[in-house]
């Protein structure tokens, strides 16, 4: 009923030249004859527009359907095909800045979409021939000046482009799922990794968090997949710590929420990223089965400057605190940083102070130079906030709230 309602406004605005056809699904392709200006084109995308905005009724209810709207002009040459094809390209950008719009194709459009094609069928070899790394970058028990455990990060190693970090794949791998072989590719390295690590006397005592995306999430199959990995590399569950951000844990299904339980079930961690952004409540965050606040790099590089990001830094420690949480406070970059968090009596701390992401053999490199594990000077007369929470072996964490 509503197509047909809508096919009527279409029709209702066209002159009688004009052709409407729908083309699958709730799109619709409008020919419009004997127009030679995008002027002339744009007046009949906004008179679309004006009459698919009011709502229709469908049965008993008022059903809002705004419209996204991509405009091609025929030109010489070219193919019904590439007419429909253009126009799809910019109905695409139409929808992506918004509902309610029209967007009129351009040829250098077409290259973003081509490109995008082209990063998505390399991030699919990629995959398969293995070029992609693990840098691991040290997370640090602020009151010993030791490394507790290592965050695992992703790059890309592209045969022409050189390093690619995860901010230049990581969104495509989401949209196209291929961030599901990914993220297993990476807790399987990371894991395997530590557990060597531990194994050979590196850092026996060596933690790993690795990031999951929501959409890995939502995969029926994650813990099980956890499972295996764990068996498979001989981690102890309670080195694990899996980070995930907070805008996922505001998604409060009872699927996700079961998914975290499980999780929790095999006696790995569950980390809150980028902690303080999101806009979950703290009554929310004390039902999670999480164990573990990463305060977000902006609390921490704002602090000196402002008195707000500090009352947040604050706040957020006197919240972990008092569930029992760890807290790792990220983006440590100065010294005044490292003294500040000290002195809120902060249990562990990540940032280019300390030591940017490293490949494997350098990251080694850098726990042998590590000095004895010594209570800082500067620090010993601190209030610490449960350092033992970001996972001490044998204990269990905090009992699940709720
Ligand atoms: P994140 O999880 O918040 O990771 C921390 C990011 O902050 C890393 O960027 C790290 O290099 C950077 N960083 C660490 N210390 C400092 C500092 O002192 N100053 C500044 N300015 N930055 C610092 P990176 O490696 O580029 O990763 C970016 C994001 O990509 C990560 O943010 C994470 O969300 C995502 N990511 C990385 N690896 C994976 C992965 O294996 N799976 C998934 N799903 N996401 C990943
Ligand atoms: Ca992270
Ligand atoms: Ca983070």
């Amino acid at each position: 009923q509503l197509l047909i309602a809508a096919a009527r406004r279409i029709e209702g605005v066209l002159r009688a030249g004009d052709m409407v056809a729908r083309v699958g699904g709730d799109e619709f392709a409008v020919l419009v004859r004997g127009v030679d200006t995008e002027h002339q084109a744009v007046a009949v995308a906004n008179r679309l527009l004006a009459a698919l905005e009011a709502p229709f009724h469908v049965g008993d209810r008022a059903v809002l359907t705004p419209a996204s709207i991509g405009l091609a002009m025929a030109t010489e040459g070219c193919t019904v095909e590439d007419l429909l094809a253009n126009a799809d390209v910019a109905m695409y950008r139409a929808k992506s800045s918004g509902r309610s719009c029209y967007d009129v194709f351009r040829p250098a459009m077409h290259q973003a979409v081509v490109d995008r094609m082209e990063l998505e069928a390399e991030l699919r070899r990629a995959l398969a021939q293995e070029e992609f790394v693990v840098h691991y970058q040290p997370i640090v028990d602020l009151r010993q000046g030791t490394t507790a455990g290592v965050e695992a990060l992703v790059r890309w190693q592209h045969p022409t482009r050189g390093l690619l970090s995860p901010g230049e794949f990581i969104g495509l791998a989401e949209e196209t799922g291929l961030i599901g072989p990914l993220g297993r590719w990476v807790l399987r390295e990371a894991c395997g990794q530590v557990a060597a690590w531990q194994r050979n006397g590196v850092a026996p005592g060596l933690r790993v968090s690795v990031n999951l995306s929501s959409r890995q999430l939502q995969e029926a199959d994650m813990e099980v997949e956890v499972a295996g990995v764990l068996r498979a590399t001989r981690l102890d569950p309670a080195d694990l710590i899996l980070e995930i951000t907070e805008s996922l844990m505001v998604d409060d299904s009872d699927q996700i929420m079961s998914r975290l339980r499980g999780l929790c079930a095999l006696g790995v961690r569950l980390a809150i990223d980028d902690f303080g952004t999101g806009y979950s409540s703290l009554a929310y965050v004390s039902r999670l089965p999480v164990q573990v606040l990463k305060i977000d790099r902006s609390f921490v590089q704002a602090m000196g400057r402002s008195v707000e990001a500090a009352a947040v830094v604050r706040a957020i420690l006197s919240l972990a605190s008092s569930l029992g949480f760890g807290a790792v406070a990220e983006g440590i970059e100065e010294p005044e940083q490292l003294a500040e968090l000290a002195r809120l009596g902060c249990p562990f701390g990540q940032g280019y102070h300390f030591s940017r992401p490293l490949p494997a053999a350098a990251l080694e490199q850098f726990l042998a130079e590590e000095p004895e594990p010594a209570p800082l000077p500067a620090l010993g007369t601190l209030r610490v906030v449960r350092s033992e929470s970001l996972g001490a072996r044998g204990s269990p964490g905090p009992p699940l709230a709720g």
